[in-house]
């Protein structure tokens, strides 16, 4: 689909965009942090409420028979949307925090012994960070950091480097795509130089699926986590994706009436279910799943490089309206990150506007970014400031609302920001 000539009836799908913010038409530049949610979606999560109504995987009744077909259908359609070779290769989580906890508990308590080392990168988000060093506290399992290059990219020439400096690697983590800078690491070269190491490589995909097609087997990943919200699924539902072959020898961390096929009252009576439903142990969030495959069903239809293309796009203008209008005034960390990911910091007459109050004046103006670290703890050390502002843009953003932007941060001044506290 060409989304310019269709940006109006994009938008039109977005009730949300009708409403106003600070008394001014909204202009949403923070879909990294949530996407909003097209009608179908919303229709999607209803339809289940209104319809559906029953749990999934356990009734014997037609009602209940639609629910298992539909999820299975939405288990179908998330396996088409990130190319995996089987359905069964798809668990259902809340999202990419839970899978990516879960696969630092499960591989590092049964993959891993004393001496194994994780690595990861020094600009991560923290959920690529924590759950591994927590994880590998009782085992003693360290976790160690990539070094990225100036602009902040993962290289596979310093991803093997790493496995000179640290040979007993064992995982390799980290994000296809930066929350924070945007840049869109080359999965398929560094899963080769892990798998060449005998390393698995786990993917944080969260800001990577709802703006590039993806595919887990041309990447050859071992995992790959995301979260429906991001891609404009409702939130609490998500995917841990895995081989199947290293699915299957997983055993699950939470246990429960949909993981067990049968038990009894000794301990080792427990006959699991077959992956994957041995991993999801209570009732999913049924109409979550449903909604996220309708947004993955819109997306594939507007098609995932017109969106990725489009939104470069407006960031390029962006870029060129700054760079004409904006020099003194602007930092921006990341011109060279191909996609809508814009991550600046604002000046007035040299002086740094603390980005969280241009985060609120620019709220002042309708216009919604976040700022501050953006969970990734480590890249304030890397930029060297204590935080940024971050515009990021998805396909029913508009040219209107980067030249919104730009006019907000032209006007800014130290003054104003602090004037909308007092
Ligand atoms: N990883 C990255 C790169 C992210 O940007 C985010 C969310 O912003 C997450 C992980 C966590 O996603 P969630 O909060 O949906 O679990």
């Amino acid at each position: 689909m060409n989304i310019k000539e269709n940006i109006e009836a994009i938008r039109a799908d977005f009730p949300i965009l009708k409403r106003e913010m600070s008394g001014l038409p909204l202009v949403y530049l923070d879909s990294c942090a949530t996407a909003l949610k097209p009608q179908c979606v919303i229709d999607e999560v209803v339809r289940y409420y209104t319809y559906l109504g029953a749990n999934a995987q356990r009734g014997d009744y037609e009602m209940a028979a639609q629910v298992d077909y539909a999820l299975d259908a939405a288990r179908k359609t998330s396996a088409e949307f990130i190319n995996a070779k089987k359905t069964e290769e798809i668990v259902f989580t809340s999202g990419t925090t839970e899978g990516l906890n879960l696969l630092a508990l499960m591989i590092t308590n049964q993959f891993l012994k004393q001496g194994d080392a994780i690595l990861t990168c020094e600009t991560e988000h923290a959920s690529s960070v924590l759950p591994w060093q927590q994880a590998g506290l009782a085992k003693d399992i360290p976790v160690n950091f990539i070094e990225v290059d100036q602009e902040g990219r993962i290289t596979p020439e310093n991803v093997e480097k790493a496995f000179v400096q640290y040979p007993n690697t064992k995982v390799v983590v980290f994000a296809q795509v930066s929350n924070v800078l945007g840049f869109n690491a080359p999965i398929k070269e560094i899963a080769k130089i892990a798998h060449d190491h005998g390393a698995y490589l786990v993917v944080d995909g969260a800001q990577a699926v709802a703006h590039h097609a993806i595919d887990v087997q041309d990447m050859d990943c071992d995992f790959f986590c995301f979260s429906s919200h991001k891609l404009c699924g409702p939130s609490g539902i998500g995917v841990m994706y895995g081989k199947f072959e290293l699915l299957d020898q997983l055993r699950p961390i939470f246990f429960g009436g949909e993981s067990n096929a049968r038990f009894a009252r000794s301990c080792d009576s427990l006959v699991l279910k077959k992956t994957p439903t041995k991993f999801e142990s209570g009732t999913l969030p049924i109409e979550g799943a449903l909604g996220m495959a309708t947004a993955m069903r819109y997306l594939m239809n507007i098609g995932l490089n017109n969106i990725h293309e489009y939104e470069w796009e407006l960031k390029q203008y962006f870029l060129k309206r700054a760079q004409e209008e904006l020099q003194d005034k602007i930092k921006i960390y990341n011109p060279n990150a191909q996609g809508g990911i814009v991550t600046f910091n604002v000046y007035d007459k040299g002086q740094l506007i603390f980005p969280q109050d241009m985060a609120s004046y620019l709220s002042n103006k309708g216009i919604a970014v976040r700022s501050g670290q953006h969970c990734a703890k480590l890249m304030g050390e890397f930029l060297g400031v204590p935080g940024t502002v971050r515009a990021s843009i998805y396909f029913y953003n508009t040219i209107e609302d980067i030249d919104r932007l730009v006019d907000a941060i032209k006007d800014a001044t130290v003054e104003k920001c602090l004037d909308i506290f007092f």
